[in-house]
């Protein structure tokens, strides 16, 4: 296959893409390797994670210039994932032990024990995503592998060199090779990886592919995991300070060129402030600098696929056509590689698909609302959950209203944010299991449950 820098339009280089025949020896590597690394002490398994961590910190420079040449994130904005990444080890390091600790919920001596032990589910595949893929990646195989099993990792298509760094890390940080292996290439390798009988699939993607993958993996009967997209909201009280509120939600739109699973897609703004609100977002988006992604001082680089110009396009054609009032962008940019203005519409309303189907790019739709009831409403108002918000001085109203959210994950006065501590999962279309947290961790487990008798 070919590897194109999204910024440019060239090509980086071609790669080797995995065949029917290459997935199924992998499979067959991973599945001899992995009761051997099953019965590695965890504590030499936890050590693998940690001579990872330091390669990824001795390589950080390294890792950030390739990850922002293929994917097109600015420069500093890569940095900022490696980084983030750090705190996510730190707490595998630090929970795996205690979460996978053997349990005894009865104890009557030599009448009766009850125990719970945690077994590895075996040979899983692990299907990511472009948009993270050192977290999305390293969620799926940091606990999976400290859990025991063995993984056979398909990146995206489009973040190939920074899975091959992934790989690659985690070998010379001492996994043995064949527990946990790279299947580079498009959307066929991971379909041939899900034809290989293996015990559970864990996926980071969007929802029509992971509607495809549930079908197969449904068949087969394993254990699956789908983190999809999201329609996220976010409701604006009138209480707010505009302008600190603006700038936050500003950020979480467009950082990334809000090509985030838990971007900010839908902005609801309380009628009182929705003018002021309005204007201070413009201002505030104005600031964000576009270009060159290896700039310093870049804030918006490159579209990642080429596809998703069509996809933007055609939203805002539709939210004009429906009467949005465009006050930002708007446009393709024409230049080589994938360039979107970033795009900013108020006076929205759910019959534009800007409102109802995953933008996944620099565009953002704010509509006026009356009350806390029809803000709540507008936020349900959708096939997805992944995360949602609100913007209140009342910690006591946020409560109420994000207590009745659909959503897996809510914030109140911040946005676009993720925790190692806390289960990262998706109601509907957002998806199905979790990771993160010592949730994410059991997750990569089978529980064992001993019944024991003394005599
Ligand atoms: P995508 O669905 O196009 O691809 C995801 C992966 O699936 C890729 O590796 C691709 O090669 C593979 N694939 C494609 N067809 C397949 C098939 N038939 N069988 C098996 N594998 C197949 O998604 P994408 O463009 O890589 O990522 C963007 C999407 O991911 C967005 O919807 C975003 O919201 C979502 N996402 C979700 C989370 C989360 O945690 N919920 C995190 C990041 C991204």
């Amino acid at each position: 296959m070919q590897i194109f820098n999204p910024a440019t339009g060239t090509l980086i280089q071609d790669f080797p893409s995995a065949t029917t025949a290459s997935v199924a020896e992998a499979y067959r590597r991973a599945r001899a390797a992995q009761p051997a690394w099953a019965s590695t002490p965890l504590p030499e398994r936890l050590a693998v994670l940690r001579r990872f961590r330091g390669l990824v910190v001795d390589r950080l420079e390294d890792l950030a210039r390739t990850l922002t040449l293929e994917v097109g994130k600015p420069i500093r904005q890569s940095r900022n994932e490696l980084n983030g990444l750090l705190p996510r080890i730190d707490f595998f390091l630090e929970a795996t032990e205690k979460t996978l600790v053997d349990e005894t919920v009865l104890d009557e001596g030599v009448k009766l024990r009850e125990q719970i032990t945690h077994d590895p589910l075996g040979v899983i595949g692990n299907i990511s995503a472009w948009n993270y893929p050192y977290f999305v990646g390293c969620n799926v195989l940091l606990p999976a592998l400290a859990a025991g099993n063995a993984v056979l990792y398909k990146p995206s298509e489009f973040a190939t060199l920074t899975g091959q760094h992934i790989v690659t890390m985690l070998h010379e940080a001492g996994a043995p090779v064949d527990a946990v292996a790279l299947l580079a290439g498009g959307g066929e390798v991971g379909a041939a990886l899900l034809e290989q009988p293996i015990d559970g699939i864990f996926f980071t993607g969007s929802y029509p592919t992971g509607a495809k993958i549930a079908e197969v993996a449904g068949r087969k009967m394993i254990k699956m995991q789908l983190e999809l997209g999201g329609k996220d909201p976010t409701y604006v009280c009138e209480d707010v300070d505009v302008a600190s509120a603006a700038a936050s939600l500003a950020d979480g739109a467009f950082y990334n060129n809000g090509q985030s699973c838990c971007s900010v897609e839908r902005i609801y703004v309380h009628e009182t402030i929705y003018d002021a609100f309005v204007d201070a977002f413009v201002v505030e988006v104005k600031t964000f600098k576009l270009g060159d992604p290896m700039d310093e001082s870049t804030y918006l680089g490159a579209i990642t696929r080429r596809s998703q110009l069509a996809v933007l396009a055609a939203q805002v054609a539709d939210a004009r056509e429906r009467g949005a009032r465009l006050l930002l962008g708007g446009n393709v940019i024409d230049r080589p590689g994938n360039w979107f203005e970033p795009t900013v519409f108020a006076d929205v309303n759910h019959t534009m698909a800007l409102m109802r189907e995953e933008s996944f790019g620099p565009i953002i739709g704010i509509q006026k609302v009356s009350s806390d009831d029809e803000a709540l409403e507008r936020m349900n108002d959708s096939p997805y959950g992944l995360t949602a918000g609100v913007y209140t001085r009342d910690e006591a109203r946020a409560r109420r209203l994000l207590a009745r959210v659909n959503a897996g994950s809510v914030y109140w006065n911040c946005c676009d944010r993720v925790s190692p501590r806390l289960p990262w999962s998706g109601v509907g279309r957002s998806g199905i299991g979790l990771t993160l947290s010592t949730h994410g961790i059991l997750t990569f487990t089978r529980p064992r449950a001993w019944h024991l008798r003394g005599a």
